[in-house]
């Protein structure tokens, strides 16, 4: 019998009687369940960790799985005979507007304490009471003032006509130029047929900006679903979407999960983003996910990117995705012109070129904003003895310590292993320490003393720990108190600041150099997306990229032929080179404290897979890891790939409980990474 079936008979003898009946409906709706079943048989996890993983945390821990209630007031037929007062007439006022009843939370969100004025009602017998589920704040102001450019509208009507089908849709549209809007549009059409919209964003400090559109736009029960939401609302949103009471729900990752009763489409956006990508436990990507579940729900998917992923263009060129394009910046915003400085002009301490600090300073006396995108936290990457040569590095990594300078410490980034800055080589006692190269806190200070009126903000992991504190950040960069933004990837990410005409890159060769064959497309990617932060108001936009590389052929086709074609020579190289996603992969990694355990493992495995190889399926190392060190372990990984993704997952069950056995599988700690990201 499978796990999904109930049978009215059983063979088991002896079954033991039923003690507690947890709850009146099962827990996981039937689609759910299927979903599980796949994703475990398809990342090779095991079944109860994926059910771990899809369950709110107070679900997880067996409490029971009620939608919490509270109450809510509705108007009586009754007629008001004497006069009352204006708190009771504003509320009568309002719950006449509400004809199924207004929470009382939002009654108090409206009119602000009013509890003695429903006491006061409710005796009068003008408006009962009941529990009802409780439901998210709404706003009130609602807004709809835009009206979609053909494009848009072509779009929109694309999609509609496969309304009651699954079909996946890659929208693929330039920076600004109106996904947002689209995906507005198509939910609110859903939701006047009484379905359910899920739409998936990325993990990024600020969802905030994305939701409130949605919000503005749509009068319905908007949930939302991310890191900065409390175990609590978490359980709450996922049972009132199951409940069919939450009519939208927006989430991160995990939020692919959320059972649906009224399901009408899914959406997810900055399809490319590698945050869908889960890197530990069940390594699943939402993306996949979401496909499956919109197949068994038989509705479309909407993938919305201005850089898509090399995956969907893959499926579009397979014909398994349709291409929808936006082409265009909506309104009047125009892209920014793009120019290349050679690195070897920049300044070697605080790695400026001329050029680009000219830039700056004519767009802030402009009264512009500018963004400055470094890929590196800290204060500099290096710190280095110049008598004896001596660096920083981690005693339990292969890689340096990147110095901090406001909290005076050294900081691996790789494992969290955090020294005191030190101010004498501990190898000869020299004083002259040096730090070599720059990052985001050697900029703001660096800008901070270059223009030393003008308000810098720095937004990288460090400055946005506290919660609310990357929302605090962007108020500020919105009502242009701060004038220049450092930042690390983080501000890359869709936000939308109309002031900003200035970008400035400064270093972005790591990507042309990484042994990782998708660096080049995520810096295609990067480059884009930084790209499109510029100019989105009316003001017109520049963008200025530092490289020690200008005349290599990437930033040729980047700049020249922007994204979309570099994306599809980046495409054609893989297919060529039987690179995913034009084959099929998986990572078996092992760690151990002891540098042979790892190894020896992985070797076990790989013979055991050879035992009885699929002509198609290639078997390649063990190798150690790039980082072969890594928190005081040492890594190595084993990749196997085939042309055809059935040969390679066979090979897998046939062998995986076998290898689970190995006296080593115990002392090593591994995984199984179906079509890793990174590598
Ligand atoms: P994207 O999601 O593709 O980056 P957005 O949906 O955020 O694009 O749109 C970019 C900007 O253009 C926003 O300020 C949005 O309000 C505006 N916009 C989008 N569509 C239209 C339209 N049809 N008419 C006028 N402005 C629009
Ligand atoms: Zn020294
Ligand atoms: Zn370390």
């Amino acid at each position: 019998m499978k796990i999904s079936e109930v049978t009215e008979q059983t063979e088991i003898a002896k079954l033991k009687p039923i003690e507690e009946k947890l709850d009146n409906e099962p827990l996981i709706p039937k689609e759910l369940i299927q979903t599980l079943l796949w994703v475990s048989r398809y990342y090779h996890h095991p079944l109860g960790e994926c059910f771990q993983t899809a369950l709110p945390k107070l679900l997880r821990t067996g409490k029971p799985a009620e939608i919490e209630t509270e109450n809510w007031w509705s108007r009586t037929n009754k007629t008001v005979e004497k006069k009352i007062g204006s708190k009771q007439q504003q509320c009568l006022d309002l719950l006449n507007d509400y004809p199924d009843g207004i929470s009382q939370s939002q009654l108090k969100h409206y009119l602000g304490n009013i509890n003695t004025s429903l006491k006061s009602l409710e005796t009068a017998g003008l408006i009962s009471q009941q529990q009802k589920a409780k439901l998210p704040i709404a706003r009130n102001e609602l807004h709809f003032d835009l009206e979609l450019n053909d494009q848009q509208q072509n779009i929109v009507e694309n999609v509609w006509k496969k309304k009651d089908q699954f079909q996946p849709f890659l929208l693929e549209g330039i920076t600004g130029s109106g996904k947002t809007e689209v995906y507005i549009e198509l939910t609110e059409r859903v939701l006047k047929d009484n379905q359910q919209v899920l739409i998936l964003i990325p993990e990024i400090g600020l969802t905030s900006q994305f939701v409130d559109r949605f919000k503005k736009r749509l009068n319905t029960t908007i949930v939302i679903l991310n890191s900065s939401v409390s175990d609590k609302e978490r359980k709450q949103a996922w049972l009132l979407a199951k409940a069919g009471l939450a009519h939208v729900i927006i989430g991160t990752r995990s939020a692919v999960f959320t059972p649906l009763s009224q399901p009408g489409l899914i959406i997810i956006d900055e399809e490319h983003d590698s945050s869908y990508k889960q890197q530990d436990g069940l390594r699943y990507h939402a993306r996949n996910v979401a496909l499956i579940r919109a197949q068994k729900y038989d509705i479309p998917i909407v993938m919305g990117s201005a850089t898509p992923s090399l995956e969907s263009l893959y499926q579009v060129k397979k014909q398994r995705f349709e291409l929808l394009e936006l082409t265009q910046r909506a309104g009047s915003a125009q892209l920014p012109k793009v120019r290349l400085v050679d690195c070897s002009q920049a300044n070697p301490d605080h790695g400026f070129s001329d050029i680009l600090l000219k830039a700056i300073k004519k767009h802030l006396d402009a009264g512009n904003q500018v963004i400055l995108f470094i890929n590196r936290r800290g204060y500099a990457p290096v710190l280095m003895c110049h008598d004896c040569g001596w660096q920083a590095k981690c005693k339990h990594c292969d890689a340096r310590m990147v110095v901090h300078q406001h909290r005076h410490i050294l900081f691996c980034h790789h494992c969290g292993y955090i020294q005191r800055l030190v101010e004498e080589c501990p190898e000869c006692e020299s004083s002259s320490l040096k730090s070599y190269g720059a990052g985001t806190e050697k900029i703001e200070q660096h800008l901070q003393q270059l223009f030393p009126e003008t308000p810098v903000i720095r937004v990288d992991r460090d400055t946005t720990q506290r919660v609310n504190a990357f929302s605090d950040l962007v108020a500020d960069i919105k009502q242009g108190e701060a004038r220049i933004l450092v930042g690390t990837q983080m501000l890359a990410k869709g936000h939308d600041f109309h002031d900003v005409t200035l970008v400035g890159v400064l270093d972005t060769d790591q990507g042309l150099y990484s042994a990782d064959f998708r660096a080049t497309e995520n810096l295609a990617q990067m480059i884009t997306q930084v790209t499109g932060r510029a100019g989105r108001g009316e003001k017109s936009g520049e963008v200025i990229i530092q490289t020690e590389q200008p005349a290599h052929n990437f930033w040729k086709t980047l700049i020249s032929n922007g994204y979309k074609k570099t994306a599809e020579s980046l495409l054609q190289e893989r297919i060529e080179m039987a690179l995913p996603p034009a084959s099929n992969w998986a990572v078996i990694r092992a760690e151990s404290a002891d540098r042979e355990e790892a190894t020896a493992f992985l070797e076990a495995f790989s013979a055991q897979c050879h035992q009885q190889l699929a002509e198609d399926v290639l078997i390649l190392g063990p190798v150690p890891a790039i980082m072969e060190k890594k928190g005081g372990r040492f890594r190595a990984q084993l990749l196997l790939s085939s042309a055809q993704r059935k040969p390679l997952h066979q090979l897998l069950d046939q062998h995986i409980s076998v290898i689970s056995r190995h006296k080593l599988a115990r002392k090593v700690r591994w995984s199984i990474d179906i079509d890793p990201v990174d590598i």
